[in-house]
């Protein structure tokens, strides 16, 4: 007797269409594929960094020659403009080149100093794969998310099992088919599709960490399932980002970052901009220009529909309770069955959802402050620290300084996720560790210190052959050392 697989759709959310239909994965299929993945893992382990490097610089080449068709299963599954999906493409395969590129100079040995007391070591530390890693995705960037911690934990030398959004699974699939065609010895990356289920099982399944990307709410249920078995987990959870304009700002970029930062997406960037703290003086020509930028922006063309159907009920209770409670929509409003318009809301209180909550659509809150002292305050007054954005001529350096966010673009914004080099990620509800840079490679690395004597010490310590001479001569060599 066959069973019947279980199945799921993926729609067009500009159409509701059905764009395609994949298996869910059990628990039983998720274990299969960890448990194929362990001897792969070994395998691309002992490629080393030269090996993986050669074999992610072909990948990285083929996801550019085949970019627009990537970039099609995007819009089908997102309804994303297609021009907004090349752009995440586009950084997806800048990162992948970095993180190939910088492994062996981030992960392979380094010396340590080894101090004055054990002087005749040699101190090394390196970072070791950690086998089979489990990555969970959102569907917002189906590309550009994942691949920040798909990629480093390739270069790292891992095998990658990657659940990815039940939104985009035909974006998960291609990207685990594109692989499998460069790297066709082991199944070094696979992709499981389901639902939340899946997810779970993949946390179940014994692999050595989980990264994951989403809300807040599922990384609480994902650390606790990885609690069971202490598999460690990245968490890369929501925003409610804020945008600082200084007074010396430069008003006209500020209001056209904010429009970009708040909008492009339809506003489902975890770290797009979602409230606004403007100095009094440039105030109303800020909130003008802001306005006159948010009309010219087209729902259908320039950003997409709102991809999950259940999120356009958020969207609108944040603007109702906005509106209820004092505030002003100066332009947009309006939720449709598929698209928002973009929305400015001004006068809204601070203790509003539409402040306080994540509202992942098309809305800004724009709010006047006395000076940059207040717009820090209100900014930090949030339970998430993902990103943040700071216009200001003179002051940029310091105000980016005092937000507390894990990420901060001056004078142009979300400028900080294009730059390989620099790591991604919040605190609080935004979760905790880091993806892309140095620290996104390390989160895929196992510490490994090792101390090797090169000669004999004149003081053994480590022997019961030790004498009470020795111990004397240590107790004064410590008290010149730290004593005074
Ligand atoms: P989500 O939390 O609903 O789902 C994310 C993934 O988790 C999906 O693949 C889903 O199937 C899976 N999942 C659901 N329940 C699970 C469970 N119990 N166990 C294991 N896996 C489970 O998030 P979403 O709606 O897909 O994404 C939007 C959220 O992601 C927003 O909050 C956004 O801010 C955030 N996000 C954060 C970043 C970042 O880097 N910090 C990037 C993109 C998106």
């Amino acid at each position: 007797m066959t069973t019947v697989q279980a199945t799921f759709d993926s729609v067009d959310p500009a159409t509701g269409e059905v764009v395609g239909t994949h298996p869910i994965a059990g628990p039983e299929e998720v274990q299969a594929a960890v448990d194929r993945a362990r001897p792969a893992a070994d395998w691309w382990a002992s490629l080393g960094f030269a090996g993986r490097a050669e074999r992610l610089g072909r990948w990285k080449a083929a996801l550019t020659r085949r970019a627009h068709e990537l970039a099609d299963v995007v819009h089908a599954e997102t309804g994303k403009p297609h021009a907004d999906a090349m752009l995440e493409i586009i950084l997806a395969i800048d990162h992948t080149a970095w993180a190939a590129k910088h492994a062996r100079k981030v992960l392979g040995p380094h010396r340590r100093s080894p101090g004055l007391l054990m002087a005749n070591h040699a101190a090394t530390v390196e970072y070791q794969p950690l086998g089979v890693v489990g990555v969970i995705g959102p569907w917002n960037y189906p590309v550009f998310t994942p691949m920040g911690s798909i990629a480093y934990a390739l270069a790292a030398g891992n095998a990658v099992v990657f659940k990815p959004s039940e939104y985009t699974p035909a974006v998960g699939r291609w990207l685990a088919d594109s692989f499998a065609e460069v790297v066709p010895e082991q199944p070094v990356f696979q992709v499981v599709t389901g639902l939340g289920a899946t997810g779970a099982a993949l946390c179940a399944s014994g692999v050595a960490k989980i990264a994951f990307t989403g809300s807040p709410g599922t990384g609480k249920k994902i650390m606790a399932a990885c609690a069971e078995t202490l598999t460690p987990v990245l968490i890369e959870a929501g925003g409610k980002d804020a945008l600082l304009v200084d007074a010396d700002a430069d008003i006209d970029a500020a209001a056209d970052a904010a429009v970009w930062g708040g909008f492009s997406n339809a506003g489902q960037t975890c770290v797009g901009v979602e409230r606004v703290y403007v100095h009094e003086r440039v105030y109303d020509e800020f909130v003008a220009k802001v306005v006159e930028k948010a009309r010219e922006v087209k729902p259908g063309t320039q950003i997409g529909p709102i991809t999950m159907p259940a999120q356009l009920d958020i969207i609108r209770r944040h603007i109702d309770d906005a509106v209820a409670r004092g505030g002003k929509a100066l332009t947009g409003g309006t939720v449709g069955a598929r698209f928002v318009e973009p929305t400015v809301l001004v006068d809204v209180p601070e203790d509003a959802a539409a402040v306080r909550e994540e509202t992942f659509g098309p809305t800004l809150t724009v709010a006047k402050v006395r000076d940059m002292d207040e717009a820090i305050a209100k900014a930090n007054d949030t339970t998430y620290g993902l990103g943040g954005t700071v216009f200001s001529k003179s002051r940029g350096m310091e105000l980016a300084r005092r937000l507390r966010s894990g990420m901060v673009a001056v004078n142009s914004v979300i400028s900080f996720a294009g730059v390989p080099s620099l790591p991604f990620g919040g605190s609080g509800d935004s979760g905790f560790g880091r993806i892309h840079g140095p620290e996104g490679l390390r989160e895929f690395g196992r510490p490994k210190a090792i101390a090797r004597q090169r000669f004999r010490a004149p003081l053994v310590l480590t022997t019961f052959a030790r004498t009470a001479k020795v111990d004397e001569r240590v107790e004064k060599l410590i008290k010149l050392l730290h004593g005074r």
